[in-house]
């Protein structure tokens, strides 16, 4: 790959020349969503004018153009993701989505009384709710990996966790909250050994690292399409296809169906028996898009230049009389999650909206790690390629200003 030029990708991306509040914008939301570069933009549009129509089922040449696009789109995923083959790769509307699939068809089906699910302190809501929601519908328990104060999973007590009662572990690679990278290779070795299976929580990973789900050996691995400089309504599920072959169907309908009478139905094969319905099918080929363009910049590439802007931005803020930064693991990507003494999260939230500076202020779905660290909310800038040093510099500026007019009794606490 040619060497990353950061002021070539901006260019890409037609949104970062916004201006709000008489500033040239600086987009620090990469968590809650990503932007898109002219490439997706370009590819929906070609999609809607030239390949339109629903696939798989007419025999007329848009519907041929438009299951080759959608078709293409899941070859690149699977390329992305480094699966063995297309049938283990399933179109759905997001994360969300793709872990209540899993939860409610191979959970249902292997899920019993008794039985454990385990996850970690970290996890956003969607990676806790559908397992808690099948634990109570089976008699099964939830069992959390606990945190240290770094924000960093315990593995040792992870380990002591494991037990053949244990079903499946489902754990975040990077924590969308502190920004923490979990150790989830060792995750998914130990989950395995236990005998049980595992999913990996990629929302917040893709974008930010290579992603081998063969070399993780993961039994599951989700990700959106919005958190990857993709459209919005797309995202993955990944199985392994000997267990998605051992899965229900989530949905019944249209498209999953190879033959139906009013006596039974006999079901397609992976992927399809999980696609029910028209899916999302220009936002599936956006998606292909989106990938392509993060391998022509290269992932690797992405990942050193943000892993130096992440630390740039974490030297300047942390020393910032009133900061409290949260999440201090070693392995991060991308995250500062902090709150400034003095100020409500709001507060400060609104201060760099007014300098065009856009980042999350709330529990980011996250309620439980907070709370592990006595909080509620926290500001929460997150960076992508596409931030600068300069950007940063423009957001420290206006911590520092707050920080500097504190209310007196705020200061030297
Ligand atoms: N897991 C993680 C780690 C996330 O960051 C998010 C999005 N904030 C989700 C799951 C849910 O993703 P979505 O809202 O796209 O379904």
């Amino acid at each position: 790959h040619p060497p990353f030029d950061v002021h070539a990708v901006r260019r890409d991306f037609p949104i970062l020349q916004e201006r709000v509040n008489g500033k040239q914008i600086v987009w620090f939301d990469n968590a809650a969503t990503t932007q898109k570069p002219q490439a997706v933009i370009d590819r929906l549009a070609y999609f809607y004018a030239h390949e339109n129509s629903n696939i798989h089922r007419a025999a007329h040449a848009l519907a041929a153009r438009a299951t080759d696009a959608y078709e293409d789109a899941r070859e690149t995923v699977r390329r992305f993701l480094n699966a063995s083959s297309t049938e283990e790769i399933i179109f759905v509307r997001g994360t969300t989505e793709a872990i209540n699939l899993v939860a409610k068809s191979w959970g249902a089906k292997h899920i019993g009384p008794g039985d454990e699910i385990i996850v970690s302190h970290l996890e956003h809501h969607a990676n806790i709710v559908p397992w808690q929601q099948l634990a109570s519908e089976k008699g099964a328990r939830l069992r959390v990996i606990p945190v240290d104060e770094d924000g960093q999973v315990l593995l040792g007590e992870y380990q002591k966790l494991l037990s053949d009662k244990t079903k499946i572990v489902a754990v975040t690679q990077v924590s969308n909250a502190l920004g923490t990278v979990t150790p989830i290779k060792e995750i998914v070795e130990l989950a395995h050994r236990a005998g049980a299976k595992a999913l990996v929580d990629g929302a917040q990973s893709v974008s930010h690292m290579k992603v081998d789900v063969q070399a993780l050996d993961a039994d599951f691995l989700v990700f959106s399409g919005h958190k990857i400089f993709g459209p919005t309504g797309i995202g993955v599920v990944y199985g392994k296809r000997a267990i998605l072959e051992d899965t229900p169907p989530w949905q019944g309908g249209g498209n999953m169906i190879a033959d139906v009478t009013f006596e039974r139905t006999v079901f397609q094969p992976p992927p399809a028996k999980f696609e029910a319905g028209t899916g999302n099918i220009a936002d599936a080929v956006g998606l292909g898009a989106a990938l392509e363009y993060v391998e022509r910049i290269g992932i690797e590439n992405i990942g050193r230049y943000e892993h130096a802007l992440l630390e740039y931005a974490t030297q300047h803020l942390r020393p910032i009389p009133g900061v409290r930064l949260v999440g201090t693991a070693r392995d991060k990507a991308s995250v500062l999650s902090f709150v400034l003494e003095g100020y409500s999260t709001e507060e400060v939230g609104k201060a760099l909206n007014a300098e065009g500076i856009a980042v999350r202020t709330g529990h980011h779905c996250a309620q439980p790690i907070l709370r592990r660290f006595g909080l509620e909310t926290t500001v929460r800038p997150s960076l992508a390629f596409y931030n600068t040093c300069e950007e940063v510099d423009r957001f420290i500026a206006v911590i520092r200003r707050l920080a500097a007019a504190r209310p007196t009794q705020a200061r030297g606490r």
